[in-house]
């Protein structure tokens, strides 16, 4: 198996441990595989969560250096479970929210931690990965990044422009994860990275953003995962709606399904920031300058891994088929929330209710799959006053909130980083 560039003309090609190890691709492009591979015919769900996931990532890895580890990485990284919510008559929530930072981006940055570590050890080098975050990434890429063996990892937040409690994710840790307070805005901690990507003197960098490989790979998993579970039990194919910003996520949702999971459609709930369902509508693709709203970790105005759709969809016409998507305001959001506790008890976070208001509005009727991509506990300024009650905390999260924090307050040049 091998993956090559989205933006590669002459198809150099790639192995997936390549690929992960790269991050980016030489000409700027994003890894994609030659072809997406089929479930295998063993494929089971009998024994649990990481074997299932070793067999769905195995043909990935057909032919490559990691293959013969990838059940011990699989294992390490998939340590915590997934669940699907019951809400009656075929609508169910699959909360991706059980692992240390209580969001769904623990999936893919254990993953690809263990990855590297796993890799590093047998060639011996040391990396330094950087990640500059406005939010969640920094603290799932922090905490699946702390202790793990030839790697540390540099954090940049801008000052004041993250949420109390995911500071103190972002600072709680010690050893081999430093970070870094910006005097500066998000636009500025992402420059600092790149600068210092390009500068020849630095050795040894890499990133852990949402566009390396080894991030999207296990956000396939749970797809094929909780569509098998979704079809055994109502005897239907699944209906996702998958809060997106930079589409990596859903992405996942579609390799699943071209993989052969049984999965009939893949919405796109979207808050504020409309390019993707502007582009459905008018046929002319404009990214743009990102505005900010209550689901903050979908705040994109230019979806990274769209070019990674744009290659699994050619044409318009194709896009449209397979691709839905709607807009949620931040009124919106509020309302949800506020309506599905009423009704139920059931509390959700500003992302997860973009999903859910899309499915109250456009799939009445057609039983649905609400992907729950954060613990409401993460985003409790927003909910409590909403709901009118305090959301109980993961014992994870209590942990890390809880600590000491410890930072280092810079100005914007990179260089203040080593
Ligand atoms: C990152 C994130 C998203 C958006 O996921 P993408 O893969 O960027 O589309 C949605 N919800 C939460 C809670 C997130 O952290």
């Amino acid at each position: 198996m091998y993956f090559v560039s989205t933006r590669d003309e002459n198809g150099k090609r790639f192995t997936a441990t390549e690929a992960i190890m790269k991050g980016l691709a030489p000409d700027g492009g994003l890894f994609i595989p030659e072809r997406i591979p089929s479930l295998p015919p063993t494929f089971t769900m009998e024994n649990g969560y990481a074997y299932a996931a070793y067999e769905i990532l195995k043909p990935y890895f057909e032919g490559d250096e990691s293959y013969d580890d990838l059940y011990d990485i699989c294992l390490k990284a998939f340590s915590f479970p997934v669940s699907i919510h019951q809400g009656g008559d075929g609508n169910d929530t699959l909360e991706l929210y059980y692992g240390p930072t209580s969001a769904f981006k623990d999936f893919g940055a254990r993953f690809l931690a263990f990855f590297m570590e796993n890799r590093l050890r047998k060639t011996g080098e040391d990396l330094t990965v950087l990640v500059a975050t406005s939010g969640d990434t920094g603290g799932a890429v922090a905490s699946a990044f702390h202790e793990r063996e030839h790697l540390c990892v540099k954090v940049l937040f801008p000052k004041g422009g993250v949420s109390e409690r995911q500071m103190r994710q972002l600072t709680c840790f010690d050893g081999n994860v430093e970070s870094f307070e910006v005097d500066g805005t998000f636009d500025d901690c992402q420059k600092m990275v790149k600068d210092a990507f390009m500068d020849p003197e630095l050795k040894g960098l890499t990133s852990a953003n949402s566009i390396n490989l080894g991030r999207l790979l296990p956000q396939v998993v749970y797809y094929v995962w909780a569509s098998f579970i979704y079809e055994a039990r109502y005897h239907k194919k699944a209906v996702f709606i998958v809060p997106s910003g930079n589409v990596g996520n859903s992405t996942g949702a579609f390799w699943a399904k071209a993989m052969g999971a049984p999965i009939e459609h893949i919405e796109l709930a979207v808050n504020a920031n409309r390019t993707i369902p502007d582009y459905l509508e008018s046929g002319e693709y404009k990214p743009r300058k990102s505005c900010h709203t209550l689901a903050n970790a979908m705040d994109v105005g230019a979806p990274s891994n769209m070019e990674r759709l744009f290659s699994l969809f050619k044409t318009y016409e194709e896009f449209k088929e397979n691709v839905t998507s709607h807009s949620v305001d931040d009124l919106k959001i509020r309302l949800t929330i506020k309506d599905v506790y009423d009704e139920s008890g059931y509390v959700i976070c500003p992302h997860t209710a973009c999903a859910e208001y899309v499915r109250r509005k456009y799939y009445k009727g057609v039983p649905t799959i609400v992907v729950a991509t954060a613990h409401p506990a993460k985003f409790e300024s927003i909910v409590e006053p909403v709901i009118g009650k305090t959301v109980p905390i993961p014992e994870t999260l209590y942990d890390m909130i809880t600590r000491d924090c410890s930072y280092t307050e810079i100005g914007t040049d990179y260089k203040d980083l080593f």
